[in-house]
């Protein structure tokens, strides 16, 4: 059976499964893309169309005539999923996956779970505190039976493919003999570091915890950064070792849940790092979780009077204009949470800090989910100011003279007084800033993902596959494929949760059997195919007995094949094929393309 519509991305599995029902092999179907190969590309020249439309329905009918009925490739699969990464996203997958009856391993970097979310305080839009959802969901994964966690623990390996990955998992040691000697180490450590969970605002020792309620519960070395000087305790000198445990693991997909960082502004961008009042969003957050019992808002020694709110930093950057990040590419989307993140956080100030004068400086306003509009009613009401600039004419944040009444001053054209030069007085600055994917080439590598042009993990298909890579058995929750809120990553995270359950279920799994095929009596055994292959794993030589002789031929694992056909280009006796795209089919293709028509008499 010939199709000829609209893309057969969005409907050759339709039809298929259609010639299925009708009795026939699905794959003796062939699905001619008239849309974007021609009546879209041709829309000012009907004719010609026309022609194109029999022209490339001709290809398809002469592919068909050799077409040949085939199976899908079946596999074992281990009901087993690792889950990287345990922000809220990587832990709502690895329950939701759990709930399901499969197993899964959660592989933590960070010496405690949570992820970004365990950084915030009261959250947008329900203003519910994040610590006392996180520690239900939290409890909920380590109490479930068939989850392992791992913190401080890493991926360094990975091969096989869907239904039977190999991984290897480097953890790093714990250093204590008991918890008791953890509590008294870390009592009686003294080497200081800024605290990354503060986003720097303050220290931490190497030995610590991340905050309150954090989870596990139990003290974490820092090995990173200990400087391996000897602690003393109870009059014994303990020098900590950290003594790694590598071991190995079956899993049948991957969820990848590595999440996000904040954008870290460059040195001077809107003063920040030079002037010690301009501080991020996150910092804030941070700041105010700390201090929130205090009368008075105080930074760097002065009570806030004045504070100036900055949106779009790292968000929306204009090539040309901002300055590149490393890959050379600008950050030019937005990040979507930043808006309502700094209205809430408005909100917030306003309730503890009512004398507070506060300025919203503005690009657009993007409060787009339920909910979220009405902080920004809300803050429009409140004595809150508003003013906008343009991407290209940004606000210029610089020093105060010195006895000035304030120790910055702020200049922005403000496009709501059509243009007015606008200059405030402030005491402290907070710049929205973005998000960016972490930095997860390793695993990238490992896995053969893909990323986007904005450097986020990258979903087969926005609509049709929106949490599949394309490796099969590998998918994608929250912030790792773009910017999110919770509830967005929550959604995301049991979406590829859903995905591995419907590949695991049944402990096996199908993949279409568009792979490379040798036919073993053109095989002369030269190895050129295996050279250029770039599927790890999918083509290798292998002797044969024969007739009292060795002979050597390609063989194929098709788990492992990407259909690609780099092989079948480089066989000099054309022994090897792609399964359904065969040089014989392309070549009828082509002869059909070419031939000559009577397309007056063809369109009658
Ligand atoms: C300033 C700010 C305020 C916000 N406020 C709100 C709010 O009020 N309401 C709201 O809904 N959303 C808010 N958000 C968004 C919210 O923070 C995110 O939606 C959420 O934290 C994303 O969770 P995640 O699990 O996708 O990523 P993350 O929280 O980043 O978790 C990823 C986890 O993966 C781990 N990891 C990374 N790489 C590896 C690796 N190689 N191996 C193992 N583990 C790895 C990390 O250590 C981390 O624990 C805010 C965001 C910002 C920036």
């Amino acid at each position: 059976m010939v199709i000829g519509a609209c893309a057969p991305s969005l409907h050759e599995q339709t039809f298929r499964n259609t010639v299925m029902r009708a009795g026939l092999n699905p794959y003796l179907y062939y699905h001619v893309g008239i849309r974007e190969q021609d009546s879209w590309v041709h829309s000012d020249d009907k004719e010609g169309a026309t022609e194109k439309a029999i022209r490339l329905l001709a290809a398809g009918i002469a592919k068909a005539r050799l077409l040949t009925p085939l199976e899908p490739i079946h596999l074992g699969a281990e009901r087993h999923a690792l889950v990287i990464g345990a922000g809220v996203a990587g832990l709502r997958a690895a329950l939701d996956t759990a709930q399901q009856g499969i197993h899964v391993t959660l592989v933590e970097k960070a010496s405690f779970l949570g992820g970004r979310m365990a950084q915030l305080n009261s959250i947008f839009p329900s203003g519910e505190a994040a610590v006392d959802l996180l520690k239900q969901l939290i409890h909920e994964v380590v109490e479930h039976p068939l989850i392992t966690v791992f913190t401080q623990a890493k991926v360094t390996n990975v091969d096989g493919y869907i239904g039977n990955y190999e991984i290897s998992i480097q953890q790093d040691g714990r250093g204590f003999q008991s918890d008791i000697e953890a509590e008294a180490l870390m009592a009686a450590c003294t080497q200081e570091v800024p605290n990354e969970f503060d986003y720097g605002i303050t220290k931490r020792k190497v030995i610590y915890r991340a905050c309150k309620n954090c989870y596990p519960p139990l003290p974490a070395v820092d090995w990173e950064n200990y400087n391996g000087e000897p602690i003393q305790v109870d009059g014994k000198s303990i020098v900590l070792k950290n003594e790694p445990k590598l071991f190995n693991i079956k899993a049948g997909a991957i969820v990848m849940a590595t999440g996000f960082d904040p954008y870290q502004p460059s040195q001077g961008e809107y003063g920040f790092s030079e002037l010690p009042e301009v501080i991020t969003l996150p910092q804030l957050i941070r700041f105010l979780a700390l201090n929130h019992d205090k009368k008075e808002l105080i930074w760097n020694g002065r009570k806030v009077r004045d504070v100036a709110f900055i949106h779009c930093v790292g968000s929306r950057q204009i090539e040309g204009v901002d300055e590149p990040q490393p890959d050379g590419q600008v950050n030019n989307y937005c990040s979507r949470v930043c808006c309502t993140a700094t209205l809430h956080m408005i909100e917030e100030l306003n309730k503890l800090y009512p004398d507070l004068n506060i300025y919203d400086l503005h690009e657009d306003i993007r409060t787009y989910g339920r909910g979220h509009e009405d902080y920004y009613l809300r803050v429009l009401e409140s004595k809150a100011r508003f003013l906008r600039f343009t991407g290209t004419e940004r606000p210029i944040v610089m020093a105060a003279p010195s006895g000035d009444t304030h120790p910055v001053l702020v200049h922005i054209k403000d496009t709501f007084t059509y243009g007015d030069e606008i200059e405030i007085a402030a005491d402290l600055v907070v710049l929205a800033v973005g998000m960016v994917p972490r930095t997860v080439d390793d695993l990238v590598q490992m896995l053969k993902i893909s990323r986007g042009n904005d450097r986020f993990l990258l979903e087969v298909h926005p609509k049709l596959r929106p949490v599949e890579t394309s490796v099969n058995g590998i998918v994608l929750a929250g912030t790792a494929q773009g910017p999110m809120n919770i509830q967005e990553s929550l959604t995301a995270a049991s979406a590829a949760s859903a995905k591995v359950a419907t590949l695991l279920g049944k402990s096996k799994v199908e993949l279409p059997p568009f792979v490379a095929h040798v036919d073993a009596d053109k095989c002369e055994g030269d190895g050129i195919c295996i050279d250029i292959c770039i599927s790890e794993g999918a083509l290798a030589l292998v002797t044969f007995g024969e007739n009292g002789n060795e002979v050597k031929r390609a063989v194929v694992t098709p788990a492992n094949c990407a259909g690609c056909g780099a092989c079948v280009g480089v066989c000099p006796n054309r022994a090897i094929d792609v399964q359904a795209w065969t040089l014989a089919q392309y070549e009828a293709m082509v002869d059909a393309i070419a031939m000559d028509y009577d397309f007056a008499e063809e369109v009658a």
